[in-house]
């Protein structure tokens, strides 16, 4: 292994650093104290954020987590059920905290392959008034699904959705973690994507570069809410415009680039495709996922972990495992051409 070759780090895009822009945005950022409401450069980019998604108010949270469960605290009281994908990361990976902090029951339905829940499922789902049964009070989608392969859902199927929540008197959450990726896949706005959703929220720290946090949004009355809320979970920030004015260049200057890390997924699945061993989960990805598993005989259990040991220590690139024989790659802002070559190249000698 040859010193001084940068790392190529696919395992997520959450692992971007700021970009030089939105350090000296920080650095010279106007601030004050956010939880007296006095922060200028936050009340910007929630601005911002609210006008991008189509909602009247946004919320600046310190992470996606602290967005989604902010929303179901204020969508839902004790007791109340909230319909999720059994492959979401609400209830995959946020540690339970509906349950263990809302006292929400968690409804998980299948997520079929395409990131959707079935609407038969989610009909099926709803509870009648039976004081046997919990309260079914909120469906939680997420576009781009993560699990799923990072695929868009479509405005018409979120619509669908929607419109069974609305006819039953429940709400509709969206996280909407990657929904710039989304909307890029789909040639749509943000906007368009969340407007069937009572809340969304973003995350700016993935894709979009920025180092921290997320923005819930929805109406007035429900940001109100989950302002409180915020606060309850301890997510109330003081002079965190710092944060914001990275936020801010993430929204004005990250997004139309994301079709660039949509190219470089195809192109990275178009060379792993090629590679005896090797089979994708789609060969052409939709937006910045890339999803492998191993074909190899008599594969020892944790080959996927060895073989991404070797690429790292022998290539400099890391690789997420996401299963015994299952890789998972993630491009983005500092992914170019060249590290996409240099992947493929050391998966083919590797394996
Ligand atoms: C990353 C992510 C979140 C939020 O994660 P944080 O690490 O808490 O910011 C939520 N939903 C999905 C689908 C995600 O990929």
């Amino acid at each position: 292994m040859e010193d001084n070759i940068e790392i190529v780090d696919l395992r997520s895009d959450t692992v971007t650093k700021p970009t030089p822009e939105m350090r000296a945005a920080m650095a010279a950022a106007e601030v004050g104290d956010d939880v007296l409401g006095e922060d200028p450069t936050i009340n910007r980019l929630q601005q911002l954020a609210a006008e991008k998604m189509g909602k009247e108010a946004g919320l600046f949270v310190p992470s996606g987590t602290m967005g989604n469960l902010a929303a179901i605290l204020a969508h839902c009281q004790r007791g109340d059920e909230a319909i999720m994908g059994n492959l979401g990361h609400t209830f995959l990976f946020e540690a339970g905290g509906a349950a263990a902090l809302g006292g929400v029951h968690p409804n998980p339905l299948q997520n079929q392959p395409d990131g959707s829940l079935r609407l038969k499922d989610i009909e099926e789902a709803i509870r009648t008034s039976d004081s046997h049964f919990p309260v079914s009070r909120l469906i939680i989608l997420e576009n781009t699904h993560n699990r799923c392969g990072g695929v868009p859902l479509t405005v018409e199927y979120t619509w669908q959705v929607a419109k069974v929540a609305r006819e039953n008197g429940l709400r509709l959450h969206l996280d909407g973690a990657r929904i710039f990726n989304a909307a890029a896949a789909l040639k749509v706005s943000a906007g368009e994507l969340a407007e069937p959703a009572d809340s969304v929220t973003f995350c700016l720290s993935k894709g979009l570069c920025a180092p921290v946090g997320s923005v819930l949004c929805g109406s007035f009355e429900f940001i109100q809410r989950a302002h409180r809320m915020r606060k309850q979970l301890g997510g109330g920030m003081r002079q965190a415009g710092i944060l914001a004015a990275a936020g801010i260049i993430a929204l004005e200057q990250m997004v139309d680039r994301l079709v660039e890390d949509h190219r470089r997924a195809r192109m990275l699945a178009s060379g792993l495709a090629r590679i005896p061993g090797l089979r994708l989960d789609t060969e052409v990805p939709s937006t910045n996922m890339v999803f492998s598993t191993l074909e190899i005989e008599e594969a020892r259990s944790n080959m996927a972990a060895v073989i991404a040991d070797r690429l790292f220590r022998e290539y400099h690139i890391k690789v997420g495992v996401v299963g015994a024989h299952r890789f998972r790659m993630v491009t983005h802002y500092w992914i170019d051409d060249e590290a996409i070559e240099r992947t493929i190249q050391a998966f083919s000698r590797v394996l």
